[in-house]
Order: structure tokens, then sequence, then C-alpha cells
């Protein structure tokens, strides 16, 4: 089931009282969100993430703008009749059902033709259950389970009717970082498994580009950039989203082109022919810098972290907006830890020129 964002708009007064106005929690979202995809919904605290999410499920209505689930416009359908699974941060379980009784919880509800016998129900939620590998744990209450287990009632149960849409809010934020790290693969199988078109929202940029088949990374409730993880990330439209994604992260410099050289400080680090002479934001990825002995960026050496296969080689640069630089490189080049300066060249293509004023990516020809 495809979703679609027409100009989806969310204003919500201020609550700070003393500040007049409103806040646009979502501005202007427009998405065709492909069938059977798990969308990635990333940014900072704040931007509107939650409120997207609610937008589409039907807990809050929007300012303007259209929802289409197919080619149904379900924009004014309340929750219940959206056909929608929803999971959140907490896991929200009812205490005193066991595993079986609160996955089966939304199938007593149906009415009419749809009606389930009890049997019914406890099959289902046995198959459910045997989809998200909880299948020996029915008799349980959640208290008897760890964090990841319930997480996991939690994803069966907003499964057990088989939305055409399944939403996730932040569900691996309350889990410890070995299971953060397994239940998001899980998310992906089951994902796989049903092929239900998936919102995942997160703000943590390794999660959402580790399990999503396009990310949307949002600001201040303004879409950035819609995109396939590994395309956004090798090419941000702007220094935002160039920050934003990345472990360890970009790294910038001020920087200045000058007659189609790139310039930090008063070396010329790379050519930039097709780039007019102004003033730059210069971002470059960890694993852009090569050391070199003839490299032209010289930057001051603090220290080298081995970890395994690659090496970090952390370093400082007065034109650097970061405190330290953090470059990765693979543990065969030779870095003498004793020198006072270390010396890169640079890999084109992971270096981008954003301007100083709006942020915004500069092209380069070269690139
Ligand atoms: P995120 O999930 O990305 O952290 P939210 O969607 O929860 O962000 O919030 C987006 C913006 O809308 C924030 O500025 C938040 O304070 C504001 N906001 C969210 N819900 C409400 C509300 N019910 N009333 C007023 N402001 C709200
Ligand atoms: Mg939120």
């Amino acid at each position: 089931m495809k979703v679609v964002l027409e100009n989806l708009t969310k204003k919500f007064p201020n609550r700070n009282k003393k500040e007049h106005g409103e806040v646009t929690a979502v501005d202007n979202f427009n998405f065709e969100i492909p069938d059977g995809k798990l969308i990635g919904l990333l940014g900072p605290s704040g931007c509107g993430k939650s409120t997207t999410l609610n937008l589409i499920c039907g807990l809050q209505k929007p300012t303007a703008g259209k929802i289409y689930f197919g080619e149904d416009d379900v924009t004014d359908l309340p929750v219940e009749n959206r056909g929608v699974g929803l999971v959140f941060q907490n896991y929200a379980l009812y205490p005193h059902l066991t595993v079986r009784q609160n996955i089966r919880f939304p199938l007593e509800n149906l009415r009419g033709k749809d009606k389930m016998t009890n049997d019914e129900m406890n099959a289902k939620a046995l198959e459910i259950a045997k989809l998200v590998q909880i299948d020996g744990l029915m008799d349980r209450k959640p208290s008897e389970l760890s964090g990841g287990q319930q997480q996991r009632v939690a994803i069966a149960r907003a499964l057990v009717k088989m939305p055409r849409v399944l939403l996730l809010d932040e569900p691996l934020s309350n889990l410890d970082a070995r299971l953060r790290l397994q239940t998001r693969e899980e998310i992906r199988r089951i994902q796989h498994e049903t092929g239900i078109t998936t919102v995942f929202v997160t703000h943590d940029q390794d999660e959402a580009m580790s399990i999503s088949d396009m990310i949307v990374v949002m600001k201040d409730g303004v879409v950035q950039q819609i995109g396939k993880p590994q395309q956004v990330y090798d090419d941000p439209v702007n220094l935002f989203v160039a920050k934003f994604l990345g472990t360890p992260p970009i790294n910038v410099f001020r920087g200045v082109v000058r007659g189609g050289k790139l310039y930090i400080g008063d070396a010329a680090v790379l050519d930039v022919s097709g780039a007019e002479d102004r003033e730059v934001w210069v971002g470059i990825r960890p694993e852009g810098f090569i050391p070199a002995a003839d490299g032209a960026l010289v930057c001051k050496l603090s220290g080298v972290e081995v970890m395994g296969r690659d090496i970090s080689i952390v370093s400082a640069h007065a034109d650097s907006e970061n405190e330290v630089i953090r470059s990765i490189v693979s543990a065969e080049n030779a870095v003498d830890i004793t020198a006072a300066s270390v010396h890169f060249s640079l890999k084109p293509n992971k270096v981008f020129l954003f301007d100083r004023a709006d942020e915004t990516r500069i092209p380069v020809s070269a690139q």
C-alpha cells in the first residue's frame, strides 16, 4: 500500500505563552511512500517526526494537506478505521494480560463479518508471535519479559490485524545498545516478510541508515532531503544533512574558493573548477583524508587510535569548525605518531562545499 502525503502541514499554538504565534511542526510535507518499503524518518528532537507519524495514523488532524493510502483519501478517517499498526517507544502493554492476551487484544473488538472465535484469535496470535519469535512466551505477563521481548509483543500486537501501514515511533530507544542492534535487524526481517509499508521514526542516523530503503531527513518541520541512505550520505543537499549523517561526523572547515582552487588557510587543497570565487564551508568525510607526505592539508597531530582494520587519526587545524578532526584510514597507512603534524591529500568525492550564509551545497564539476 503506497502512502501519499500531499502538502501536509500541522501548526500548533505556541506552548510558551510569552511567545506569540504558532509552531509549524510539519511544514508542507510532500512524499509518495512506495508500496512495501521501509522509510526512516530522521531528524533531531523537535523536528516534527512524531507529529508526521501522528498525522499519518490519524491521532492528529492536519492543519492543511491530504493523506492517501493507495487511492483512498484517509485524511478525515479516525485512527481505528485507517488500518494502521502503531508501536511506540514505551511498549504500552497491558500489564495484567498475558502475552497471548496482549497480542489478540485488537482482534477482540472485531464485529460483524470480521468477528473471530476464541480459537481463531488464539491461532492468529500464535502465528504472529512466531513471526516475531516470542511464541515460547505466550503465558507470561509483560513484567516477566525483557525490554526487547516486550517490544516484540508490542510489534506483534500492531501486526495482528495485518495493518495497511505500520508506524513505529522510536521503538528502540528504551533498549540497551546490544538489544537495539538486534531488534532493528528483527524489524527489518519482519518488514521484509510481511511486505507492509512501514514508517520508522528515529533521531539515530545510524539506525535509520542501516534498516531503511529510503530516509527522510527533517529539520524544524521541513523536509531537507529524501533518498536512499547511501545516496543521501554521498550527496547531501546542505550542511545540516551532511552533519547529521555519518559516524564519526563530517569534518567542517572554513575555506575559500579562488581561481578554481579550494583553499583551507593558505593551502590549496583541491581543484574545484567550475565553482565561483567565494567563502565556503568545506565538509570532509572522515574517510576522505589520505595521509601523504606531500599532502597539502597540514593538521596538528594529536593522536592515533587503532580500531583493528582501520585507524582513526585525531588532529586539529586552525580553520576547523570541529575542535578535533577525525579521519579514518586503512591500518596499512604508516602514520608517524611522534610527528607534530600530519599531511593529508583529499578524495574529491568525499569533499563537499556549502554556501557560507545559507549552507546549501555548491556544485563542483569535478564531483
Ligand atoms: P520530534 O518527534 O521530531 O521530536 P515532534 O513532532 O514531537 O518532534 O514536535 C515538533 C514540534 O511541534 C516541536 O516544536 C514541539 O514542541 C511541537 N509540538 C508537538 N506537539 C505539540 C502540541 N501538542 N502542542 C504544541 N506544540 C507541539
Ligand atoms: Mg518524537
